[in-house]
This record gives C-alpha cells, structure tokens and sequence, in this order.
C-alpha cells in the first residue's frame, strides 16, 4: 500500500501538491501538521498537510517528505476551511492565504534568512550540536540563507534544526525585524537637584516673588507629591494647579523643574486587581438587551451607536457573558485605533486574558500569541487585534466584535489575499457558530444597507453617554471670507476666533487636513510646469522641513528646485496646502502655545505616534494638526474645538465612495470635540457650504446621506447595489499593458457585455515604473457571484496563454471598494 499527503505551500500554486510518505507517517500525520518537503530542483519549503490519501498523483512522481515538523496541528480544520473560502471568495490561492495566515517563523524555506537573536542570553549547554554549529556561525556571519545552512551541516533536512532554534528564541527570521510594540511614555516633573536644599529652596522661592504663576507651579508640586508620595505627573500638575503647559516648559527651559519619563507597557499586563465593569445607563441597558435578543434570531447585529454613546462599554458586557460560557472572544480594530487606551481599558476589566495581536509584533510575539490561542490558553480568552487577527487559530470562539466597521483598512489591498477583515469575521463567526457584532458611529453603507434589508439585525444607540450634547457644527464660506479679505493664510476670522476662545479656556484644539506634507504641489508662475516622479506618474510634495520634493507613492525624494526645471523661472509657487502648512501657520498666529503635528511624517520614527497622543493626553499640546490619523477612535477628553481646514479636498476625491468616505470621517473628527460635560464646537471650512453632504454632517444627519447616497448607488449601479471585481494589469511596458487591457476588456464583455466597464488608466498610472491599467466588472444582484468568476477565472487563463502577456501581472481584486 502506498500513503500520499496534499499538502498546502506557502506560494501561488492553484492546487496542493502530493508527496509521498511511509505508513508509519500516515499513522502518525494529521491535517494541519507542518512538513519540510523539497520542491522543483532545488527549493524547500514548509508545507501545510491538507490531507492523507492513498490515491497516486496522475502526472507526475511523488516526491518523499523530507520530515514532519509537528507533533500536533497547528492549524485547525475550522481555519482551513476559512482558508478555502477566502481563497474561493477572494480568487486567489490557499498558498497566499496560509502565507497570510502564518507568523513567518512558522514557515520557513530556502529563501528564509536567518540571524542571531541578540536580546537573549544564550546557554551553550542548552544546545544541541547541530544547533550549536548554526549558532556558532551565526557569530561569525550575521545573516545566513537556509541554503548555507544545508552545506554547514552537510544535509538537506535542515528546517526542524532550525524550528529547534526558532523556538528556543536563540535566532530571529530576518525578513521580520519589526519595531517591538511602542510603550507609552508618560512625562513627570520633579525639582531640580540644585533646589532642594532648604536654602535653595527659600532663594529660589523669593526669585519667584514677582513670577505668582510660577511661583504657584512650585507651591502645587510640592503639595502634590506630598498628599500623593508619587512621582507628579505634568498632566497632574497642570490641573492642580491650573497653569499652561508653557509655564511648566519656562520652569523646564529654566533648570527649576527636570522633566523625566516613565515607560507604561502596554503589553505586559500588570495590574493587581480587575477593575468591575460600569454600570450602563438606560440607554445602554435598553441597547443591550436589544443586541441580545437580535442575536436570538441574527447571527449578525449592527450597533449604530453615535460617538460617545458607550459602545465599549456595552461590547464588554457581552465579553463577560461569553466568558463566563468558556467562550474565546474576537475583538476587531482597525490597525490604528489599536491604542494604549483601549488596551489598557479592556485590561482593567479582564486582566492577563487579554492577548492583543498586531502587525508590529516580533515574529517571536506572533507565535505566542497563535499557540496561546491555538491551546485556548486562559491568556489568550480575549483577542484584540487588527486585520490579520481573524486568521488565529481560535478553538471556541463565541463572539466577534467589529468595532468601527465603516473603517476602510479592514480591507487589505496588497499582496494577496485581498480579504476584507469585517467580511471574513462574519463568515469565520459562522464556522463556530457564533455571533457577530458590527460597531460604528457611521456604518459603511453596505453594513447599513444589509441591517435594512432585515440581513442583519439593527441595533440604535443614539445619546451620548452622559447626555454630553453632539458637537455644535458650523460651516464657513472660505470663498465668501477671501472675498472680503477675512482670510489669514488658511485660517478664516471664526477659526481664529473660536481657536483664541478656547485656549483661553484652557481647552485643546485640533485641527484636521486631509494631506500631509507642506504644500503637496509646486508649480511655476510663468510656465505651469510642476515637478514630477521620476518612476511615477505624479506631482511631487513638497516637505518644507526637509526642503525636499518627494513622491508619496514611491519615497522618491529630490532637494526643492530653486528654479523651474522647464523654464528656469524663479517663480515656483505652492498650491493646495498640507498638514505643515497649516501647522506652521497655527505657529505663527498662537505664538505663545505649543502647537504639534501628527501624520506619516511626524509618527514614522520610533515611539512618534505615542509621544504625541501622551503629550495631547497630557496636556502639553494646546493645537494638534493631524490627518485622519487623528479620527481613529481617541478619547481626548480636554479636547473642545475642531477645525477642518478644507473639506473640499475629500469630497472632490475621485471614487464613489468619496462622499460616503468624507461624512464619516468629518463625523468622525467632529466626536473628537467635546467628550466630557462640555458641548464641542466643531468649524468646517469649505468653498461650498450647501454642499449635501457638508449640510448632512453639520446636523448630524446620517439617515438622509445614507438615502441620497443609496441612491446614486442605484443609478450608477455601485456597491451595494452592485458588485465589483476590479482587475488591475500591470507592466513596465506602457504598450504592452494597453494592448493586454483591450485584450482582456474585450474577452470580458463578450461575457458580461456593458457591466465591463473601461480599461482605464487610474489617475496615477505609473508607480514604481510601472504601468497600471484598470477594468472594473459589476455584478448585478441577480447574477451568480460564483459564475462571475468561474468565467473571470477562464478569460485570465487564456490571457495568460497568450505568449505576449504572460509578463503582464494581472492582480483581481474582489469588492475592491
Ligand atoms: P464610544 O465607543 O461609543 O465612542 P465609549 O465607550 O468610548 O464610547 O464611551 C465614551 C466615554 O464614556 C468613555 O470615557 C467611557 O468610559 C464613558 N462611559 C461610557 N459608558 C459608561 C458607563 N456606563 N459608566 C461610566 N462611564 C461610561
Ligand atoms: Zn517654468
Ligand atoms: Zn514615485
């Protein structure tokens, strides 16, 4: 008798390859086991064992397995079936999904590289020889290929070695040298060493005589520390004692106080007791039972609840019951609202059983957290993570929370699998039987849609949590204020009025832009020249901080010209204005307060974007300038005034979603206003006040943008009316993806007919040199989805066939919106 298994690889293979093993490894072998096995001349790679047969392949000889790696599954029969069907739904390989799915140490290959791990102490003693030789050249080269491996060892069979060391955490996975997670800093103040002395002490005080603001800063510290006995938090101090933040910095500047910093992790958990969860309010008690008994008859249930509602609060009711009922618990976030705040929240109520899974994580970090879920270890009850979390090997999961379910970065865009995380959620939910919640302030349009339509079950939470009142909007003409001159650079009379008003309060301001950089583009006076990428099709940004020009799609960087590349004019101006810009103008029309910037730019180096939001949280910004990063979720509770420099910018943006995209995000930036008590002010600044949708955000008004915008859906048949697959070609030859894109187009529509629309050139063309060309289908209602692509599928092969295309990379991207 002979024993094959199918066994899944990590690469783009439209079927699971068979290789060829004893009875003894039949016996022994389960599906989800890892096996090390040899591939085409000369490659090895981990392979996922799929299934134990007995059938010989038909066209080709099986090759033997060169070892099994595990003992037990580590990936479950439920995730493989999740695997399937995002390899069906999504139209691409289970190669891709399980590349995905699998923290990179878990697959090795012969491309992996490998290093020596540093912040371990390694005992020789603890190695075993062959792991002794690896580690012992690690010394002397610092990164080697699995390759080199196979000569120093003299063998071919070289990835449990390997998996050994991996596990023993003596090496790192090279391709993964990622950023450990960001901790939080917190600012403290003590008194200079030089002062602490009676003496000194009583001088310096009478120094202060004539400086009472000063003078107070001092007198609070020291009361302060001495009711507390800790160290003094600046954010402390400043309440205390009720002075700026600047006069805290002019104590700094001048040796009186000494700044210093204490780390609060964020990932380990080491408080001592659980805190209980809150007690809800009617209006999240009623929401409550509402979601309860929706889930008796809904396996998915939508909770629109207004920002500021207490969504949280109720999400952790129900991961109390599920708890209590043995269940694992799913919490999704987009990527950037994953934030020390709402970890350190969940932590306080559930302790060490909140495990929390980012992209940033360490390989090592990853494969911790996959077998504390896999073993459904107590650690490891809730999980709160981004996108990638739904790939975990959960064994029991009862709930899955989607919070911010609008959010577009659920959706991943590059590489394969192009899943949606909210989409897959649902349908990994269904493979346990288990419930699905979705949250929003803003539901997407398709998630309201399907809550309408009776798909899924409607839950409404519409009061702000202690009754604080929405944010007061209101719209400024900016056409009609530089008519009138009341302009001053980006900044309209109200705003700077309403900015002055509230730093008088000692509240903090935020001030939104859509853009970063200073003034994205430059653009000659005399000949309309505008300097453009090199490698892609597109203006450059001008950074006035570096005074570099640089292309934000392929970090392509120049110095500023100081002429015209065309005409060698000195007339080079800027047009539209960037998060600098505006910045920089905050700076000079509020000289005397602390103005920051938080986008790409400013939270690229290590620990940026939690500096910031410590410093805001703090008080030690009185107007932060930000992108939309700034939307995500924060709970800013000095927070009272809202700038949005320009809203035009979003609503021209080209896509179809455009203005569904701006009402959630202006919605979104307007519930950062006013958190606690105080009712928020929130000034949007346009050149078309009686825009639709500027009058719908303005009321808060979201019932009748989701009619309108329903509406133009339907006629100009888009999602969710319709369906869409977008498919992208791509070549470095600019003939070639035009010649191919009427090739494919025309197959298409002998299908589909009008539902084909383009090939089209995006708006950026070319990226990275190369050439881009889009066709969309759209799929009515009534069609099979999976026909559609079964006939997709068909036309891509013969693409493919055509000997002149096979370069081209074509790249399908399901519900692409
Ligand atoms: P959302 O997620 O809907 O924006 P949150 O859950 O963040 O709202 O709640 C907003 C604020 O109100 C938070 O600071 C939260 O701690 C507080 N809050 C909400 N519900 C309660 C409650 N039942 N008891 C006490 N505080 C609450
Ligand atoms: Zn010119
Ligand atoms: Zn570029």
């Amino acid at each position: 008798m002979n024993y094959f298994i199918n066994v899944i690889l990590p690469i783009p293979l439209e079927k699971s390859f068979t290789y060829a093993i004893t009875k003894a490894e039949a016996e022994f072998l389960k599906p989800g086991m890892r096996v090390s096995v040899p591939f085409g001349k000369s490659k090895i790679y981990t392979g996922l064992v799929e299934s134990i047969h007995q059938e010989k392949p038909l066209v080709y000889e099986a090759k033997q397995i060169h070892q099994i790696l595990d003992d037990t599954p580590l990936v479950t029969s439920i995730q493989m079936k999740l695997w399937q069907w995002i390899s069906k739904y999504y139209m691409c390989t289970v190669g891709e999904v399980m590349r995905a799915a699998l923290p990179s140490a878990f697959i090795l290959e012969s491309e992996t590289v490998i290093s020596k791990n540093n912040e371990v102490q390694i005992n020789d003693e603890d190695l075993k020889d062959d792991e002794f030789i690896i580690y012992e050249a690690l010394h002397h080269q610092s990164s080697l290929k699995i390759h080199d491996l196979m000569t120093i060892l003299d063998k071919k069979n070289v990835l449990p070695v390997i998996k050994r060391l991996l596990e023993k955490e003596v090496i790192n996975v090279q391709e993964e040298i990622y950023e450990k997670y960001k901790p939080k800093l917190v600012r403290y103040v003590k008194l200079a060493t030089a002062h602490t002395s009676e003496k000194a002490l009583h001088d310096l005080m009478d120094s202060l005589s004539r400086a009472p603001k000063q003078r107070e800063v001092i007198m609070t510290l020291f009361s302060v520390s001495a009711q507390t006995k800790k160290p003094v938090k600046v954010s402390d101090l400043i309440t205390e004692s009720g002075a700026s933040s600047t006069i805290i910095k002019t104590l700094i500047d001048k040796h009186i106080l000494e700044e210093y910093h204490i780390q609060t992790d964020r990932v380990l958990y080491e408080g001592d007791d659980n805190e209980a969860s809150k007690h809800l309010n009617e209006h999240q008690e009623i929401a409550l039972s509402e979601v309860i008994q929706s889930f008796k008859k809904q396996n998915i249930t939508l909770l629109y609840g207004v920002t500021s509602s207490g969504k949280t609060e109720l999400y952790v009711k129900l991961i109390e019951t599920q708890l209590t009922q043995g269940k694992q618990v799913l919490y999704l976030l987009p990527e950037i609202a994953l934030t020390t705040q709402l970890v350190e929240r969940l932590q306080n109520y559930f302790g060490e059983q909140v495990a929390v899974f980012h992209s940033k994580y360490s390989s090592h970090e990853r494969v911790e957290v996959w077998n504390n879920v896999l073993n459904n270890l107590p650690k490891a009850q809730i999980v709160l993570g981004a996108r990638s979390s739904v790939l975990l090997p959960f064994q029991n999961l009862g709930l899955v929370i989607v919070d911010e379910e609008h959010e577009s970065s659920y959706k991943q865009f590059d590489p394969a699998p192009r899943y949606h995380a909210r989409d897959t959620a649902i349908v990994l939910a269904s493979l346990f039987n288990a419930k699905t919640l979705l949250g929003s302030a803003t539901p997407s349009l398709e998630s309201y849609h399907n809550a309408k339509q009776g798909k899924y079950g409607l839950v409404e939470l519409k009061h702000r949590y202690n009754n604080v009142l929405m944010p007061d909007i209101e719209l400024i003409d900016i056409k009609d204020k530089h008519k009138r001159k009341r302009m001053n650079g980006h900044f309209s009379d109200r705003l700077i009025e309403e900015i002055q008003e509230t730093l008088k309060e000692g509240r903090q301001i935020i001030l939104f832009q859509n853009r970063r950089g200073f003034s994205p583009i430059v653009e000659c006076n005399a000949c309309g020249h505008s300097p453009q990428c090199p490698n892609c099709d597109v203006s450059l940004t001008f950074h006035q901080y570096r005074n570099q020009l640089r292309c934000h799609y392929c970090g392509y960087n120049s110095v500023m010209h100081k002429t015209c590349e065309a005409c060698g004019s000195v007339e080079l101006d800027s047009k539209g204005f960037g998060t600098e810009q505006v910045e920089q103008e905050a700076k000079l029309l509020f000289p005397n307060h602390n103005v920051a910037r938080m986008d790409l730019d400013t939270t690229r180096g290590k620990y940026g974007y939690e500096k910031i939001i410590t410093a805001l949280e703090q008080g030690e910004i009185d107007i932060l300038v930000g992108t939309q990063m700034l939307t995500k979720g924060l709970d800013f509770r000095n927070v009272k005034l809202v700038g949005i420099m320009n809203a035009d910018n979003m609503l021209n943006f080209p896509d179809f979603r455009a203005h569904e995209r701006s009402y959630q995000l202006m919605a979104q930036v307007s519930g950062r206003a006013g958190r606690t008590k105080e009712r928020g002010k929130v000034l949007i600044q346009t050149y078309n006040p009686f825009h639709r949708i500027l009058q719908q955000v303005s009321t808060n008004d979201y019932e009748h943008m989701f009619e309108e915008q329903m509406e133009d859906r339907r006629i100009y048949k888009y999602p969710p009316i319709y369906r869409m697959i977008k498919i992208t070609l791509k070549h470095k030859d600019y003939q070639k993806v035009n010649i191919g894109a009427d090739w494919y187009a025309k197959s298409l529509r002998t299908v589909f007919d009008k539902h084909v629309l383009g090939p089209e050139f995006p708006p950026v063309a070319r990226i990275r040199n190369q050439y881009l060309k889009h066709i969309l289908v759209k799929i009515p209602q009534k069609q099979s989805l999976a026909k559609t692509k079964e006939a997709i599928i068909k036309i891509n092969n013969s693409f493919l066939s055509v000997k002149d295309f096979r370069a081209v990379r074509v790249i399908l991207n399901v519900d692409n919106y």
